[in-house]
């Protein structure tokens, strides 16, 4: 590694922007065969290592050399910050205020000699590495990389939480660990999460912002479609905050009065990314495929949001209080009491999946889980009883 002999600044003439520049006595490098030679516009013939370096480098062997380029300032700071975190360097970055922006320099743990200063070179429109001084002495530290920043991650893991929104935080943790040698805490784990749902779906409150302009939208298209947005009660201020809604299309609506069994599944699927859930009522249809009659997006489920959303339901679809039909639910309390309460006269039965679910822990096997479903799909009593009594055989 060479130390900089320019480093002593020098004011170049006619230089209009004002900044002084250093290039003049830049690395004179030997040019290995091969490379190129710089023409100035003074017609002299300088020699210029043309190596540019990006963020893509493989920085695992890497060593600095002066004269190195990048595109901007921008794509310095990211080259640096990559490779501190493959060689597990703690790096700072410096720049004064008067040339923020033209210059950076670059500084390790105030044990260690390494600094690396870089800046602007207007008339080559390249930034360019300046100095490069003294060699690591400090060693790889498991526990903390200031470079390792969580939007930084994000982005490396993008293709991972494409595949696995709900990548668990104990194993992003360990991907971590095993990329970059570094321990890092849970609650950077959970904001490399939040960073890369951001990149992913764009800024939630965006997305909210554009609930408004969506429901006017609907309305217009479609004036019978239920659509209910409740905002919280609780958090105001000068913009409403979401706490619920609920869609019902009127053509669904339409479909599933006319043309479809009373039978209405009502499940509470996909924890989202903010907490809340999304609960959906769902009907088989004449060819006994499923057929979605209407959801909603609640913050959370309990007594409340269950009430609200079978309340819903039940004046969307003209349900009275639920006679001729049935409700197939999980053993959820809140559901079986919303129920009970607004669609007294239905008949609510559990759903068949959730019950084998339980009777899978005492009773395994593929034998077993074909005596569950005659028992579940038995049409009387002596049917229901046959298989029950195999069972315990
Ligand atoms: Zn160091």
């Amino acid at each position: 590694m060479s130390l900089h002999k320019s480093f002593k600044k020098k004011q170049l003439k006619g230089n209009e922007e004002g900044y002084e520049s250093e290039y003049e006595d830049s690395d004179e490098a030997e040019l290995t065969p091969g490379e190129s030679e710089d023409d100035d516009f003074t017609g002299r013939k300088r020699r210029q290592r043309r190596v540019i370096i990006s963020e893509l480098t493989d920085f695992t062997n890497f060593e600095w050399s002066v004269g190195y380029r990048f595109p901007n300032r921008e794509e310095f700071r990211k080259a640096v910050a990559k490779y501190a975190v493959i060689q597990g360097k703690n790096l700072t970055f410096t720049s004064s205020n008067k040339n923020r922006g033209q210059r950076l320099e670059v500084k390790c743990l105030t044990s260690c000699p390494f600094r690396l200063y870089g800046s602007w070179d207007s008339r080559r429109a390249y930034f360019v590495l300046k100095t490069v001084s003294g060699t690591h002495t400090c060693t790889r530290n498991m526990l903390k990389n200031r470079q390792l920043k969580s939007r930084w991650m994000a982005s490396q893991f993008l293709e991972i939480f494409k595949n696995r929104p709900h990548w668990p935080a104990k194993e992003i943790q360990e991907t971590v660990r095993r990329a970059y040698r570094v321990l890092i805490k849970k609650d950077l784990a959970y904001k490399v999460k939040y960073h890369a749902h951001q990149m992913l779906h764009g800024s939630m409150k965006e997305h909210y912002n554009k609930l408004g302009s969506y429901i006017r939208t609907l309305k217009d298209a479609s004036p019978h479609s239920v659509i209910n947005l409740v905002n919280n009660p609780i958090q105001r201020g000068p913009e409403p905050v979401f706490q619920r809604i609920f869609v019902c299309f009127d053509g669904i609506k339409k479909g599933w009065i006319e043309g479809c069994r009373k039978v209405l599944c009502v499940a509470c699927f996909l924890k989202t990314f903010l907490g809340g859930q999304l609960l959906a009522a769902i009907g088989r249809d004449a060819n006994d495929q499923m057929y979605p009659v209407a959801w909603a997006v609640v913050e959370g489920e309990n007594n409340d949001s269950w009430h609200w959303f079978i309340t819903e339901l039940q004046r969307s679809l003209e349900l009275g209080d639920g006679s001729h039909l049935a409700i197939i639910s999980d053993e959820h309390q809140s559901i079986l009491g919303a129920v009970t309460n607004i669609l007294p006269s239905a008949e609510h039965r559990h759903c068949a999946r959730h019950i084998f679910a339980h009777w899978h822990k005492d009773f395994k096997g593929d034998e077993m889980k074909m005596i569950f479903w005659r028992a579940a799909k038995a049409y009387n009593l002596t049917d229901y009883n046959e298989a029950l009594e195999e069972r315990e055989s």
